[in-house]
């Protein structure tokens, strides 16, 4: 890109230059193309290439309106620098609305970065990361939780890493939960290829959540201006954060079947001993209780009010004394400082 244009196969956008493509990543069983909307935005002035994507898994919806917007809806103002916007990666699930590529379930984010001459995913997977991944310079990739569950908004960051550190915390979330991407997920290969990436969790499958997309926005553009490729103000203190280790965060899970009453939202605050939600038997003559093993914040609920034994119920993540002051503090309506 010496000449600042963003080139790709059969094609090179030039700066000042906003194209919409539709770029071929596979076949049907018609053997007609299977193709990704992908939005490339070239600022008229010279800066970092940052891609934004969303629906790798293809009932995961919240993020495709954050990537829809930054690249149709935002003003130029100045953009310094390409944004390479792809709100739906899995395009056969998200014409089936479900998680998985239909063809033997596979997961599209466990293919990355792909192979030329692999499975259908790898083949799918191997395309959009050479052409559209590894010649970004930063990613944020966009999730919700899994259908049946829902997440409050954070950030999932190998914190080891100093770019992805300050990737992850420019984007100004209160949580940030630390580790390395999973083996074959986008995030796991672009931050290996030398592309510092994060993800963004937040909310649940099959919806349009206003309010997290409008967070998500000041997020993106909080980590725009980082970068300076865009003259917004980074959020450079959300009040309160959490950077969670690998040892402060459980899984609350049931140890009986049946239908379960959460006493708890998604971003509540709980107590050590606090019961957070009941699993009843169709009678209601059986109750099992769920008790907070530390004091923490709820990350992630169940939606769907059912459980096998061992299914989770929430997702459970610890704060500290300091922290928690804070959090009240957000809640009551100030704004703490940073310590
Ligand atoms: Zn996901």
């Amino acid at each position: 890109m010496a000449d600042g244009a963003f080139t790709y196969t059969d094609g090179r956008v030039e700066p000042g230059e906003t194209r919409n493509l539709r770029y071929a990543i596979s076949e049907t069983y018609l053997g007609d193309p299977v193709r990704v909307p992908v939005t490339i935005r070239n600022g008229d002035r010279p800066g970092p290439t940052v891609f934004l994507s969303a629906a790798i898994h293809g009932d995961e919806l919240n993020g495709i309106e954050v990537v829809r917007t930054v690249a149709q809806d935002w003003p130029d103002a100045n953009l310094h620098g390409t944004l390479v916007c792809l709100p739906v990666l899995n395009v056969p699930g998200f014409i089936a609305q479900q998680r998985y590529l239909p063809v033997y379930d596979r997961d599209l984010n466990r293919s990355f970065p792909g192979s030329r001459s692999g499975t259908s995913a790898d083949r799918m997977a191997a395309r959009l990361y050479d052409e559209f991944i590894e010649p970004c310079d930063y990613g944020l990739d966009f999730h919700t939780s899994t259908r049946g569950r829902t997440n409050m908004l954070h950030v999932r960051a190998d914190m080891d890493d100093p770019d992805v550190a300050r990737l992850a915390r420019a984007f100004g979330s209160n949580v940030i939960i630390d580790g390395a991407g999973p083996s074959g997920s986008l995030r796991g290969a672009a931050c290996e290829g030398g592309t510092p990436t994060v993800t963004v969790e937040m909310g649940q499958a099959h919806r349009f959540e206003r309010g997290f997309i409008d967070r998500a926005l000041d997020g993106v553009a909080s980590v725009l201006a980082e970068y300076d490729c865009h003259p917004a103000e980074p959020v450079r203190w959300p009040g309160w954060r959490t950077v969670v280790e690998r040892d402060q965060k459980t899984w609350l899970r049931a140890d009986a079947g049946g239908i379960v009453e959460l006493l708890h939202d998604r971003g509540d605050l709980v107590r050590a001993g606090d019961v957070v939600g009941t699993v009843t038997n169709p009678f209601k003559t059986e109750t099992v209780r769920i008790t907070a093993p530390f004091d923490g914040l709820l990350v992630g609920v169940l939606e769907n009010p059912v459980v096998y034994p061992g299914n989770p119920l929430c997702h459970l993540v610890e704060l500290d004394e300091p922290t928690i002051r804070a959090y009240e503090r957000v809640q009551s309506g100030t704004m703490p400082e940073r310590p």
